[in-house]
């Protein structure tokens, strides 16, 4: 029998179906909880000044499209990896354009398999799309329940048993910053002893870097990744610019690796670059090239990080303002205002979630996670009210 026959129907990803019910909304004071993208205080997702300036010099001086090649824009991988391992990382390091931080993942998945990897530890709950990845390329994600959920507090403990009882040659996956769903960073003493262990039980770090400079600032969000792998023999970064270049379908990513030594360091890069050759050939160049323009040009620069601060001080107001809210009967606000970038996750049952989205037009994913950008002038106070009368 033909193979075709035997696939099933796959189920839509929950949000699509949440994005479309938003759309349908006639109501005009509903409110998007539910898609990850950062929304200003109008509820707009609008191309950066910083950017749009860079596109129109990229369209005034471009003068080939001919193949780059399979590691894309070197330019864009060396500038942008100055800016993210930071002047005092010890490691060799290179790496490779991907289109986005899901062709960067996806590849680090591929090269742990030719490496012999046959599992990786992540603490749960992970960005939904992080355990499929792995499961294509062929490797085992190991979840952890390093989270509870119900306390919005992250595990340390559940999660550190986890990596101490990981066989060496495991990879472990970890979340720079700005935790997708929780929002939950470790603090700067669990990082130390996350590096401790990984660099203890030579376990492979595949960091995934996709909110820099949304959370705590540039440098702070980076920390935790430049720990972890100045102190491993090898391992991988995975990076996003979609988000903190508001790049988003432009798919601009990049996957590093560190290297004990310049020599092993070319080796993996070699195998990087086949691989990539037998994923998509070479990335998609527009958004790779606008980020690459903008880091060269200082004063567009200096304009991106203003943008982009202010993205995070709107967040950080945000979860403020959330936070002081304090309890609304069972459910406490008060863990978001130490949250960092765009997610949190309430422990809300299925019951309540739907009753939001029926009677009051606030639209969240079915896991409870709520985008903090999602709120517009008077959203916090409109969400709190309507809370009041699912939970009190
Ligand atoms: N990692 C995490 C934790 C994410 O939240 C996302 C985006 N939702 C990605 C990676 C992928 O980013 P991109 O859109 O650049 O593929």
């Amino acid at each position: 029998k033909m193979r075709f026959d035997l696939l099933r129907d796959q189920p839509a990803d929950p949000l699509l179906k949440i994005i479309a019910a938003y759309a349908a909304d006639l109501r005009s004071d509903k409110i998007d909880l539910g898609v990850g993208v950062f929304r200003d205080d109008r509820g707009e997702t609008r191309v950066l000044e910083a950017v749009k300036r860079a596109e129109q010099r990229l369209l005034d001086r471009q003068t080939s499209k001919a193949y780059l090649g399979p590691d894309g824009d070197k330019a864009f991988v060396a500038e942008l990896g100055a800016r993210v391992f930071g002047a005092d990382f010890m490691r060799p390091w290179q790496g490779l354009q991907t289109p986005g931080g899901t062709g960067a993942l996806r590849l680090a998945a591929e090269i742990l398999v030719q490496a012999g990897v046959e599992r990786i530890w992540l603490a749960a709950p992970s960005w939904a799309n992080h355990a499929p990845i792995f499961a294509q390329a062929g490797l085992r994600a190991m979840a952890v329940d390093a989270f509870d959920v119900a306390a919005q507090r992250f595990d340390a403990e559940a999660w550190m048993d986890a990596l101490r009882a990981a066989a060496p040659g495991d990879a472990v996956l970890l979340h720079g910053c700005c935790h997708n769903p929780m929002g939950i960073d470790p603090d700067p003493a669990q990082w130390r002893a996350i590096a401790d262990v990984v660099a203890e039980r030579d376990l492979l770090p595949l960091v995934d870097l996709a909110y820099q400079g949304l959370g705590d600032g540039w440098d702070e969000d980076a920390a935790g990744a430049r720990l972890v792998l100045g102190r491993s023999r090898y391992g991988l970064l995975a990076y996003s610019c979609d988000k903190n270049f508001g790049l988003y379908r432009e798919r601009v990513g990049a996957l590093w690796a560190t290297a004990p030594n310049a020599a092993a360091g070319a080796v993996v890069q070699s195998n990087l670059l086949a691989l990539a050759r037998a994923n998509w050939s070479m990335p998609p160049d527009h958004g790779a090239a606008t980020v690459r323009i903008i880091l060269e040009d200082p004063e567009l620069a200096a304009l991106w990080q203003d943008e982009r601060e202010a993205m995070r001080r709107r967040l950080h107001a945000l979860r403020g303002e959330l936070g002081a809210q304090g309890r609304i009967g069972d459910l406490d606000l008060a863990p978001i205002a130490t949250g960092k970038g765009l997610f949190a996750t309430l422990p809300l049952a299925p019951g309540p979630i739907e009753y939001l989205r029926r009677e009051h037009g606030i639209y969240m994913a079915g896991s409870g996670r709520i985008n903090i950008a999602g709120f517009g002038i008077g959203g916090i106070e409109r969400f709190c009210d309507a809370l009041h009368a699912v939970v009190d």
